[in-house]
């Protein structure tokens, strides 16, 4: 679906099928996952900068600048919409961050009591794209399904989008199959935000961004099921002042 993805990572445990993005999985409607946005820009040849030129820019606003996600964004106060592939844009349009695959400063290695976890090799100022979690898309029911399943549950990733009145929810499953994204750890002070992104089509990619500047060799972490004030049996081991004790669950 996104042709540009550069992906070089690997899973440090073979039995988990590396993928460089989500598909399509059970109980998800092939209408949703093939909803393609008609109107797109036609920058020929052009970086997409121009509010004044670009139809994409003009519609869903400047989410990048100078490379990093701005401020309203990573708040969630505005959605993030790139420029797709249906546009006439080159490959280094300023609108195409997230389709240029992981970030490619992580390093993946085993964190005591946490398993494995994804750290920075080098500093990443605030709305640094890090990668998507990419996994199988489900569908409500079959996610309800998963969640109550002890194995698949710390894998399946709900996020809630509310669009004037319609609530849109998204589930992705990286239990079987998923890149670099299945690595990231919980803590309760996490330096990461999960972000919907668009890419021409209304079904999103679910992207980490850092929320916080990031110094080389920080481990990358995000709250998970922000959302749910549940927490599971499972005990955090984050290390935060504030740290809740056990790990959220949805
Ligand atoms: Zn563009
Ligand atoms: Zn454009
Ligand atoms: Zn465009």
């Amino acid at each position: 679906m996104v042709e540009n993805i550069v992906d070089n990572y690997e899973h440090p445990n073979k039995s988990v099928t590396y993928i460089k993005e989500s598909f399509k999985g059970a109980g998800l409607s092939d209408d949703l996952f093939n909803d393609y946005f008609e109107n797109v820009c036609g920058c020929i040849g052009e970086r997409c900068n121009s509010v004044e030129q670009c139809y994409c820019l003009q519609t869903h606003g400047v989410a990048y600048e100078s490379g990093l996600l701005k401020l309203e964004y990573l708040q969630g106060k505005q959605s993030v919409f790139e420029c797709s592939r249906y546009c006439c844009c080159n490959l280094f349009c300023d609108n195409k961050v997230v389709q240029a695959g992981p970030n490619k400063q992580l390093y993946i290695r085993e964190v005591l009591n946490k398993g494995y976890g994804v750290f920075a090799s080098t500093d990443f100022s605030v709305g640094t794209f890090i990668c998507e979690y990419a996994g199988e898309v489900i569908g409500r029911d079959e996610a309800q399904i998963r969640l109550k399943n002890s194995n698949y549950c710390k894998y399946v990733m709900q996020v809630i989008e509310h669009w004037q009145d319609t609530i849109i929810e998204t589930f992705v499953d990286a239990y079987h199959a998923s890149n670099i994204g299945r690595y990231l750890n919980h803590s309760c002070e996490p330096n990461c935000v999960v972000i919907p992104v668009r890419i021409g089509r209304l079904l999103p990619m679910l992207c980490f961004f850092t929320s916080k500047p990031v110094t080389v060799g920080e481990e990358l972490t995000y709250f998970y099921c922000p959302n749910s004030n549940v927490l599971s049996k499972m005990p955090c081991y984050c290390g935060s002042k504030q740290c809740l004790q056990f790990i959220p669950s949805a």
